[in-house]
């Protein structure tokens, strides 16, 4: 089977883990912070939290931001559940913005329309979260413009995205949102196995997410309401969580980031031959932004269902039983149960819904040769019935 998605792991990323496993620190020492700053250089962010996971990251961004309950936390409806739920563990209420029909991104038009209307509702969001699908930048000059006007804060949900770029900046470098948040899961750009990390330029963000990944307790006396008690002191000010990376973790992924912008640029090359392959197939291939780079995390193709007289299932099923590890990203969140009993329905998000009904993500990884992808493409083909 050829997956849609899969890890790179070198003899390098074994070392670096094997040599943290043989030294004092399990946890809490020099890597994590070392993995940080590595990550914050490389993307022009001058403050970076690593996580266990990218969902801890996007749960403690909305709190440093203040989402709590009476609050509104608004994301695209085409994304992993994480991106809304991180709204829901702080006691926020969640909407969805349609998305973009050419980009697949959260449409920034839809989304002027809503923030009208919701400031005559008196709803507006506290929280936008664009997410970067497939790697592909949002229009975040537009998302910030509509963020100074109507006092919203931004969580870039960029666990595709990071690599790339955006009006010649990383994706990361906090230009256009408070937050941006990456994740290092095993299908993503860059892996630590689990882990994810927040990034922010403002310091009193970078504060409270700090506290908030490690149980609210601090130990530096500038945060403590009365003078320590001795050595052994710490003080909990607020109610935090164990949200830490492991030094194993970060040590895999600074040997990862290593292989970083060749992995991305790997992913463009891919992209391309997959664009001059399927030209002539009845399919879609990802629109590039003229002015950006996209991270290339998914390579989603959407099926021209009127020139076909195969369904989307039909396809994706031969696709699988031809042992092309095929996948669909995402399932718009509002039709999930759990946000169906919110009240949402189908039909509340017709441009997410009709790209549910035609999107299949190919496989794209970095270790991907070409003869994988030309089984791919072939395979297409037969599963298109061409
Ligand atoms: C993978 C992913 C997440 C969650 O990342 P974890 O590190 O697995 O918690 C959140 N948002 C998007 C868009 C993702 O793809």
């Amino acid at each position: 089977m050829i997956p849609y998605g899969r890890q790179d792991i070198t003899q390098a990323d074994i070392d670096a883990v094997v040599s943290v496993l043989q030294s004092d620190f399990l946890t809490q020492g020099p890597m994590v912070p070392k993995f940080e700053a590595q990550v914050a250089k490389h993307v022009g962010a001058t403050y970076a939290l690593a996580m266990n996971s990218a969902t801890s990251a996007l749960h403690v961004a909305c709190k440093a931001l203040g989402l709590g309950p009476g609050d509104w936390l608004w994301t695209s409806p085409i994304t992993f559940v994480a991106s809304a739920n991180c709204g829901l563990y702080c006691g926020a209420q969640v909407d969805f913005v349609d998305i973009d029909p050419n980009t697949y991104n959260l449409c920034p038009q839809a989304l002027a329309r809503k923030l009208e209307q919701a400031e005559r509702d008196g709803t507006l969001p506290k929280v936008v979260v664009p997410v970067h699908l497939c790697g592909q930048p949002c229009d975040m000059k537009a998302i910030q413009a509509l963020a100074r006007r109507y006092g919203f804060s931004i969580i870039e949900d960029a666990s595709h995205a990071i690599g790339g770029r955006y009006q010649g900046g990383f994706i990361g470098n906090g230009r256009y949102s408070d937050i941006t948040v990456f994740s290092f899961h095993p299908v993503k750009i860059i892996t630590t196995a689990e882990g994810g990390m927040a990034l922010t330029n403002k310091a009193e963000l970078a504060e409270k997410m700090a506290l908030l990944r490690s149980h609210g307790i601090t130990r530096d006396p500038a945060q403590m309401t009365h003078e320590s008690d001795g050595p052994w002191y710490y003080q909990q000010i607020d109610l935090g969580f164990n949200y830490r990376m492991t030094e194993l973790q970060a040590a895999l992924g600074i040997s990862q980031l290593e292989r970083l912008d060749h992995y991305v640029a790997y992913r463009h090359q891919s992209a391309r031959r997959y664009d001059e392959l399927l030209a002539s197939l009845p399919v879609v291939t990802p629109w590039q932004h003229p002015d950006s780079y996209s991270g290339l995390h998914l390579y989603v193709i959407r099926l021209e269902l009127d020139c076909l007289r195969v369904s989307q299932r039909q396809v994706f099923d031969s696709l699988r039983e031809q042992g092309i590890g095929v996948n669909l990203h995402y399932i718009p969140v509002h039709t999930q149960p759990y946000y169906q009993c919110m009240g949402f329905r189908m039909g509340d998000f017709p441009e997410s819904e009709r790209y549910y009904r035609e999107a299949i993500s190919l496989p794209m990884y970095q270790t991907m040769t070409e003869l994988q992808q030309d089984a791919v493409v072939n395979a297409l083909h037969k599963a298109l019935r061409l």
